[in-house]
């Protein structure tokens, strides 16, 4: 069963140099109690197709094609004030990159999770609220004393998990997060994956996770989407991606992580820069960084192809990948 289906997703911001195509045909799919990972570099569009999920663009930005379709709605038609009262928290919450800019300064940590609570059961008392509020303090390993504290009080790390009680609160059906806990150390990492994990087994959550990390993807996602200058470029179940990718440029974040299962690692930049956005070229983005491009790669766009189950890959040589694996590695030696 598919919870979220997006289809030809573009998102556009306009700016004093143009218009920047940050999501430019995005298809994705996510299920219930699935966890989805967002990969690519900086820049890729991940965070522009996650708040056009929620609804939370700036102002400049806007869904200019396709549809997100959520159970039997479209999310793309639905009014700020459907957003608001039957979306946001409920049933879709977001873990934002700089957790502070979540919440609101002036109250405390503890009014705000009360507050998305209330406003989303009415019968659910402010002590049951504030219970469940000082529960997921402690599973996300902070002190439930803190809670009262406003959120200027809270390192980086506290407020990335505090934000992460706060999405979690109301059992939202799907939950984007936004590199997670890229704030936090190691060992608290951990403990806050399998928290997520834990709810997730509990209450069938899906979880869109964007992440630069590549150890958290290998680990916890059950499929992986690489997104590269606005597109889907390949998407597949994660021991595919990590295994058997086809898209020379999946191939190049995993020769930059020879052991993914090693400690926490970043993404080692490929050689090159990203694609212009404002302007793109014809043909595909990738082939100005491309190890393997030929004639036809800087002239037509590729479609996604299918490789079987769900395997879906943007390239013209996508269907010569053993040979270019074979060939990567021998490079990288
Ligand atoms: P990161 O990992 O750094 O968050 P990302 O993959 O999430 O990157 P986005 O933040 O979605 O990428 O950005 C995609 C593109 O859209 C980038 O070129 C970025 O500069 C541009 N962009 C993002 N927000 C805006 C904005 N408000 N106005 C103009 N351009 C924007």
């Amino acid at each position: 069963m598919t919870l979220v289906r997006i289809d030809g997703l573009k998102t556009h911001y306009q700016t004093e140099e143009g218009n920047v195509a940050a999501a430019d045909g995005v298809s994705l799919s996510v299920s219930p109690n699935e966890t989805l990972g967002l990969v690519g570099e900086s820049g890729s569009g991940k965070t522009t197709v996650a708040k056009s999920i929620i609804r939370l663009l700036p102002d400049n930005g806007e869904i200019v094609e396709g549809t997100i379709e959520y159970e039997d709605r479209d999310i793309t038609e639905m009014s700020m004030k459907e957003v608001r009262r039957e979306l946001r928290w409920k049933e879709i919450s977001m873990i934002p990159q700089n957790a502070m800019n979540g919440f609101d300064p002036v109250h405390t940590v503890c009014n705000q999770i009360i507050e998305v609570i209330q406003a989303h059961e009415s019968d659910t008392s402010k002590a049951e609220a504030r219970k469940r509020a000082e529960d997921l303090f402690e599973e996300l390993g902070l002190d439930r004393d803190r809670i009262d504290d406003y959120p200027h009080q809270f390192s980086g790390g506290m407020a990335q998990r505090a934000m992460i009680a706060l999405a979690l609160a109301v059992n939202p059906a799907v939950v984007l997060a936004d590199e997670p806990t890229t704030a936090l150390d190691v060992v608290i990492q951990d403990r806050i994956l399998q928290t997520i994990s834990e709810l997730q087994d509990e209450f069938d959550t899906a979880m869109i996770l964007i992440t630069h990390d590549m150890s958290v993807v290998s680990e916890t996602c059950d499929r992986i989407a690489v997104m590269y200058g606005g597109r889907v470029v390949e998407s597949a179940d994660a021991d595919t991606i990590i295994r058997n990718p086809r898209h020379p440029y999946t191939l190049g974040l995993r020769n930059a992580f020879p052991d993914i299962t090693a400690d926490s690692q970043e993404l080692i930049s490929i050689p090159g820069t990203p694609p212009n956005l404002t302007d793109p070229d014809e043909g595909c983005r990738f082939a100005p960084r491309c190890p393997f491009a030929e004639e036809r790669c800087w002239e037509e766009t590729p479609e996604p192809e299918e490789f079987g189950d769900g395997h879906v890959v943007e390239c013209h040589r996508a269907d010569e990948a053993e040979m270019l694996r074979k060939e990567a590695s021998k490079r990288e030696t």
